[in-house]
Parts: structure tokens; C-alpha cells; sequence
């Protein structure tokens, strides 16, 4: 047996100029790694909310201003006002939307920017009052809360790319089981496997969904799937840290810890101390913590989703 690494596909909602599309206001084209790697694990939709409110390429670039009844886009070159036609379009699109497990949305845009957009102090003002998100990203995170959405800026940085991509990979297994499940033992199976992945984000609600699992009566396992989901979507809302991390890691280490020899567990806790002064990354511990799996053959430890969240080849 090796780690679990099968997935469902998630659906992310993506920028189109994020896939290359030639929609931007300049007509520039974008190639973007990240996406291209994750074109094979994930079925993307793709949406230009400037071109859906009936802007063509190229054009003249818009802003985003504050008023006190709330942001406002606007053409100075015009003088046009998109505030609503952009309400409009959000509103169909976003209602539109069935399954979708996660957004990537282009970074410091007035439409699509889920960070670093400048909100300009007024619609002719030069000067900005904050560094905010596009308008298009407000509806999105309206209607979604719960969903991850994150700019293609900030997922070069490696910390919140796992975190983004785990709760992508999470809530789409998530959405699977609520559609696809006829029996208790599959819903154990899923809390079986996110288990560790679950002590990771929020202990209290991993046991919460523990007592959903053990309290099932028969014949209603749709209804326990769907409140094991409402608790499962809003268990990830904050990034672990490494207090976080070390309480998984001890308690996965206590599968291996009476069996390894007194070398082997120096090591260890010297790795494990290394990692906590941020000296080694958390991979050298989760490797060993595999090779310990392997070597004791613990086939629950390697069908964790705590060890491979989403598929290996993202991990790079
Ligand atoms: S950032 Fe959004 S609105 Fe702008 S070109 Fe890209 S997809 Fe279109």
C-alpha cells in the first residue's frame, strides 16, 4: 500500500486572463505555471467580468473608488459608470454557480482582485486610500464565505498555496460525498481519512464531527452527511500554525515511538526541535513520519489525508 493520492477533481472559478485568454484591457496575454500545472487535477471555469459586462479588448482601464454608500467602478477616459451593469453580471454568474469548490482570481484588478487593488479616494482622484479587492472579488466572497479564493500573487508564496490548495482538495472529496453517499460506512471512511488533517485545523470541530458520525440512526444518512458537511466546510478557516503542526506530529509519532530505537528517536526529537525554531521545513518530519508508516506497515497512517492533501505532483 502506498499514501492515498486519489481525488476528485475540484472546480475552481479562475480569471480567464489567468488561462491566457486575451481579455485583458491591454490585449496582453498571461501564462501563469500554476495554472497550467493544475489544468490536470482540477476542472477550471473560466470568467472575465469585465467582458461579461460588455467591455471589449482592448479598452480603456477602469478604477475602483470609494463612496460612502460602498466601492464604485468607473471609466475616466468615458466618464462611464459600471457600478451596476458589474452587480448585474456578478449576480447571474455567481447564481449560476453549482458546484464549485474554490476561486483563483487575478491579483490588483478593479474587477477580479482578491488583494493589492487600489481603491482610489474618489473617481477622479490620483491618490488611493487603501490597497483592497476588486468588486467582482467583493460579490464572490459575499456569496461564497466559506470558499477559498486567492489571487495568483499570493499563491507563489508556499504556505498559503498548501493552505489553499487542501481546502480545495477537501471541500471538492467534501462535495462528493454529499452528493454520492448510501451508507454510513462511506461517511466513516472520509472521517477516518481526515482525521489527522482535521486535528491539524480545529480540533473541537473534528470532534464535533466525530459525535455527527457515531450518532447516526439508521436511515438517515442523508441527513447526517449534510451536518457533517455544514461543520466540515467551516473547519478550515484558518492556516495551522506549528504549535498546530507539533500536536499532529507527537500524536501520529506515538504509533511508531515504543517500536523505534533509541537512536532513531533522538533523531527524531531533534528534527522535531528544529522544525519548531523554523530551522527545517515540515517536510523532513513528514517524510519520516512516511518512512516510519512504511516500515511498520500502518495502513491507517498512509491512508491520511493529513500526509498528501491533494496530489503529490502539486507539491513542488
Ligand atoms: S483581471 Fe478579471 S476582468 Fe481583468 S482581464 Fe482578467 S479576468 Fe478580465
Amino acid at each position: 500500500m502506498d499514501f492515498e493520492n486519489n481525488f476528485v477533481k475540484p472546480v475552481i472559478v479562475m480569471s480567464a486572463c489567468l488561462d491566457g485568454d486575451r481579455v485583458r484591457y491591454n490585449g496582453e496575454i498571461l501564462h501563469n505555471e500554476l495554472v497550467e500545472k493544475l489544468k490536470n487535477f482540477v476542472d477550471i471555469m473560466k470568467v472575465c467580468p469585465e467582458i461579461g459586462i460588455g467591455l471589449g479588448v482592448p479598452r480603456d482601464p477602469i478604477k475602483i473608488y470609494q463612496t460612502e454608500a460602498g466601492y464604485r467602478i468607473y471609466q475616466t477616459k468615458t466618464g462611464l459608470d459600471f457600478t451596476e451593469k458589474m452587480k448585474d453580471f456578478s449576480s447571474r454568474f455567481l447564481d449560476g454557480l453549482k458546484d464549485v469548490d474554490g476561486f483563483i482570481l487575478k491579483g490588483k484588478s478593479p474587477s477580479c482582485g482578491a488583494s493589492g487593488t487600489k481603491i482610489y479616494r474618489d473617481k477622479n482622484a490620483k491618490d488611493i486610500v487603501r490597497m483592497g479587492m476588486g468588486l467582482f472579488d467583493q460579490y464572490v466572497k459575499e456569496r461564497f464565505p466559506l470558499k477559498p479564493i486567492e489571487d495568483e500573487l499570493r499563491l507563489k508564496n508556499d504556505e498559503i498555496r498548501h493552505h489553499f490548495l487542501t481546502k480545495v482538495f477537501a471541500f471538492a472529496q467534501m462535495r462528493n460525498l454529499e452528493k454520492n453517499t448510501h451508507s454510513i460506512s462511506q461517511l466513516i471512511e472520509f472521517h477516518t481519512k481526515y482525521k489527522y488533517l482535521l486535528m491539524l485545523y480545529n480540533q473541537s470541530k473534528m470532534i464535533q464531527l466525530g459525535k455527527i458520525v457515531a450518532g447516526y440512526r439508521k436511515g438517515n444518512i442523508e441527513r447526517t452527511v449534510s451536518d457533517y458537511a455544514g461543520i466540515f466546510y467551516t473547519a478550515f478557516e484558518r492556516k495551522p500554525g506549528i504549535k498546530k503542526q507539533i500536536n499532529v506530529i507527537q500524536h501520529i509519532y506515538g504509533y511508531f515511538s515504543h517500536r523505534l530505537s533509541p537512536a532513531e528517536k533522538k533523531h527524531f526529537l531533534s528534527l522535531l526541535k528544529k522544525y519548531q525554531s523554523e530551522k527545517i521545513p515540515l517536510i523532513t518530519l513528514l517524510e519520516l513520519l512516511k518512512s516510519f508508516a512504511f516500515r511498520f506497515d500502518v495502513k491507517y497512517l498512509m491512508a491520511q489525508r493529513y500526509f498528501s492533501p491533494y496530489p503529490d505532483q502539486l507539491y513542488e
